[in-house]
């Protein structure tokens, strides 16, 4: 594995616009957000029609013409780089839900991209001729000279900047910078991790990585003001102040749990030279497992993090496609066992008499997998041979 010399990364810091910043950022967020679903509904008039439509039909309409009618022309009071780059996100989100449609694009099925709305987050990007640093402070066009809480040093000059307003009311800037990679030293132990059913998830060495207590009881206290949310009559001041409630109880609990993936990526990262987990998107099978919502989302950021900290550290993080039902096949004999209910926490392999934990079990097969993919990855490029895995109760698919 080559470890490159520069990753980029995200450092994101708490702003504090002043009154008349916030007003001049609520003119931008809300053309941004015109701007984004014109391009929508444009593209989609275009699929309606079935005609192909290039980027520069699209922006000039929605931004240059938009600007010259009565209608629109409010679109010329803020930073036209900002609107240019409502069009560019545009286009991605429709890229990415055009191919996956069609089947060009790997993964998970892709919604088709939903308008912005004026409640919830707000955000806009802008590339380097529409922010700089000031001093102290960060310089958005059109909108000033912002404060910031500098609460560690940028690495590098950014590239962009995505100035957010969360429904909780705080903004945020987050920058997009490069970084030096700083490699570890070598060690020779590697694992496999997947998905648990009890925890978060386990490692092929069996340690368990729960879903920690206080994300729990956080998570009870989000859905309680859900719950109170949607009892509060529509355009009330009630209801303002628990849509701002349910905001921050979200912050919360996403900051918790960011803050967890990142301990638990970093201690994987730093103990392994490589990491291997289970592709979820690959497998289409039903989903069985209950209350996976939860354990999803923790999980898939705590993929992210790992992918980040293997390169930034020099060390090898890859997802495995799956070869054979994980938890049917003993890691130790390699005999298939057949399908288990959910239930079957435990079973003991008839051919070599193993006993085995379902979770590490699959764990090790993943481990195991990953290995033959890398070797395979050296011997002149002959890829595995992807078996398509048989119905399996208690694993998990992608579809959501
Ligand atoms: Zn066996």
């Amino acid at each position: 594995m080559v470890c490159s010399g520069v990753v980029q990364v995200r450092y994101r810091y708490r702003i504090y616009p002043s009154p008349g910043q916030q007003q001049a950022l609520a003119k931008v967020f809300g053309c941004a957000r015109i701007v984004y679903n014109d391009c929508l509904r444009l593209r989609d008039e275009a699929h309606a029609a079935g005609e192909k439509i290039s980027d520069t039909e699209v922006q000039r309409p929605v931004i240059t013409l938009a600007k010259l009618t009565p209608e629109r022309a409010w679109l010329g009071e803020v930073a036209s780089v900002a609107l240019v780059q409502a069009c560019q996100d545009a286009r991605r989100a429709y890229k990415n839900w055009f191919d996956s449609l069609k089947g060009r694009r790997k993964g998970p099925k892709i919604r088709h991209p939903r308008p912005r709305r004026k409640h919830g987050r707000q955000s806009i990007r802008l590339t380097r001729n529409g922010f700089a640093r000031h001093g102290e402070r960060l310089y958005v066009a059109k909108v000033g000279d912002i404060k910031v809480e500098w609460s560690r040093d940028l690495p590098s000059v950014p590239s962009s900047v995505t100035v957010i307003r969360e429904p909780d009311g705080r903004y945020y800037a987050s920058f997009v910078v490069e970084r030096e990679a700083a490699p570890l030293p070598a060690c020779d132990h590697e694992v496999g991790i997947d998905l648990g059913l009890a925890s978060l998830a386990v490692t092929s060495d069996g340690e368990m990585i729960p879903n920690p207590r206080f994300l729990r009881k956080a998570e009870r206290r989000l859905r309680k003001a859900q719950r109170v949310l949607s009892r509060r009559k529509k355009g009330s001041a009630n209801r303002a102040r628990a849509r701002r409630r349910v905001a921050v109880v979200h912050r919360k609990v996403r900051d918790a749990r960011l803050d967890y993936a990142h301990k638990t990526s970093l201690r994987l990262v730093r103990d392994n030279q490589a990491v291997y987990a289970e592709d979820l998107c690959v497998s289409g099978l039903a989903r069985t497992r209950l209350a996976k919502s939860v354990s999803d989302a923790g999980w898939s950021q705590l993929m992210r993090c790992i992918e980040e900290k293997a390169s930034q550290y020099g060390r090898t993080f890859a997802r495995i496609g799956r070869f054979e039902p994980t938890s049917q096949v003993c890691s130790a004999c390699g005999a298939k066992d057949g399908p288990k209910p959910l239930a079957v926490r435990e079973w003991t392999c008839a051919a070599c008499g193993t006993a085995h934990d379902r979770d590490v079990n699959a764990a090790r097969n993943i481990l195991a997998a990953g290995r033959a993919d890398s070797l395979n990855a050296c011997e002149a490029g002959v890829r595995p041979h992807l078996a398509a895995a048989g119905a399996e109760a208690g694993t998990h698919r992608s579809a959501a």
